[in-house]
């Protein structure tokens, strides 16, 4: 293709590579709409998706009830490209970290956790956590990501990827997936719940909606329409504070959206989905895990069917080039313990987290920050 570049003086051309549209990210009625504009039958369409999402291929030629011509015909077009797997740590407690490489370079991480505590009854679980952009824009204090900015969002493909390409090394099904790795999901909705109708498609034979967990910084627009829209997805609230006044300091984002209308938010969820709605609370020492945070907890948590939670803080000090934007330190072992003691004596459903991978950079996006030399 050729383009023409305006310059200061005479015009010039400027030769630029053809990129093929990569069809790795499509959803089920988008293949269709592709193949049908085509001049193909609609059917291929649903093919497709089953060789890209079920079969994991990369190239068209692997797809063998397709007849060659067309195949070639789809190469020649398009492209099937998956983000890759450029580094993995393992830590001892079984986290596995893996970092991905994207088509333009950039990179994010995902990490795989096996189940902690079951709930009674519950099979054993393995959790994926997969990242929804490159950096974050939203600022939180304590939070590795943070410190990247935003660079992009992801493509619904390169989320997919993310739970594809962990599947394939996994002798293990992944059973659960949380958006809850780099990124604020809510600020890239669309590409999001694309991601989540293909890993949710009876054909794909992904994962049923109940088991994705949408985590957000309280994003109050987007709870609203996920509510509105049906998925019926588990909502995760990134609480951190019981008072507007230290939320705003942990989270400027509550600048925006304060306390109030996050509780209202997650109550129009819960009634319109009747999920029950987690709060996400990492414990800082001296700063939120008093006795006064627990009461404050209690009743809010009171509102609509509800769970705790509780989250060590991993300190993300050396992710800050200048040094954190804001002193923060771990809650002891035992004051934590001690804190969901008292949420669960007050008949508050707490979720103890471990410090699942804490030898390998396992807060929120250290391993990226680690690795990010794409600059702006
Ligand atoms: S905690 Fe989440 S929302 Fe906040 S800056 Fe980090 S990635 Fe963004």
């Amino acid at each position: 293709m050729l383009g023409y570049t305006a310059a200061a003086g005479p015009i010039t051309v400027a030769r630029h590579e053809v990129m093929k549209p990569n069809l790795f990210g499509k959803t089920l009625p988008e293949l269709e709409a592709e193949c049908i504009s085509a001049g193909l039958p609609r059917f291929r369409g649903e093919q497709l998706f089953y060789w890209l999402y079920n079969r994991d291929v990369t190239d068209f030629d692997a797809c063998d009830n397709l007849p060659k011509s067309l195949r070639a015909d789809l190469a020649g077009t398009y492209t099937i490209t998956h983000p890759e797997c450029a580094d993995e740590q393992l830590s001892a407690d079984g986290t596995r970290k893996f970092l991905f490489r994207l088509a333009d370079g950039r990179q994010v991480e995902t990490v795989l956790i096996p189940s902690e505590s079951e709930e009674a009854g519950e099979p054993k679980r393995l959790t994926i956590c997969v990242s929804t952009q490159v950096g974050c824009p939203l600022d939180c204090r304590f939070c590795a990501t943070a410190s990247m900015k935003l660079k992009r969002n992801l493509t619904a493909g390169e989320i997919v990827g993310q739970y594809l390409g962990v599947q394939s090394v996994s002798d293990r099904r992944i059973t659960n997936l949380v958006f809850m790795g780099m990124g604020e999901p809510m600020l890239n909705y669309d590409e999001v719940m694309k991601s989540v109708d293909i890993m949710t498609h009876e054909k794909t034979g992904g994962l049923a909606h109940s088991h994705i967990t949408l985590s957000t910084a309280g994003l109050v627009d987007g709870i609203r329409r996920m509510a509105d829209e049906g998925r019926r997805i588990k909502l995760a609230i990134s609480l951190h504070a019981t008072t507007d006044e230290l939320r705003r300091r942990l989270m400027p984002i509550n600048k925006k959206w304060p306390l109030r209308d996050i509780l209202d938010a997650a109550e129009y969820y819960y009634r319109s989905t009747k999920r029950r709605i987690t709060y996400e609370y990492i414990l800082f020492d001296g700063l939120n895990d008093g006795e006064d945070d627990i009461r404050r907890l209690v009743k809010l948590t009171r509102r609509v069917p509800s769970k705790v939670n509780i989250i060590p803080f991993h300190p993300v000090d050396s992710a800050w080039p200048g040094g954190p934007p804001m002193q923060l330190a771990a809650t002891s072992r035992e004051r934590i313990e001690e804190f969901a003691q008292r949420l669960r004596a007050q008949n508050v459903t707490v979720m103890l987290r471990s410090s699942s991978g804490r030898d390998i950079d396992a807060a929120c996006g250290q391993l990226a920050v680690r690795h990010d030399q794409t600059g702006p």
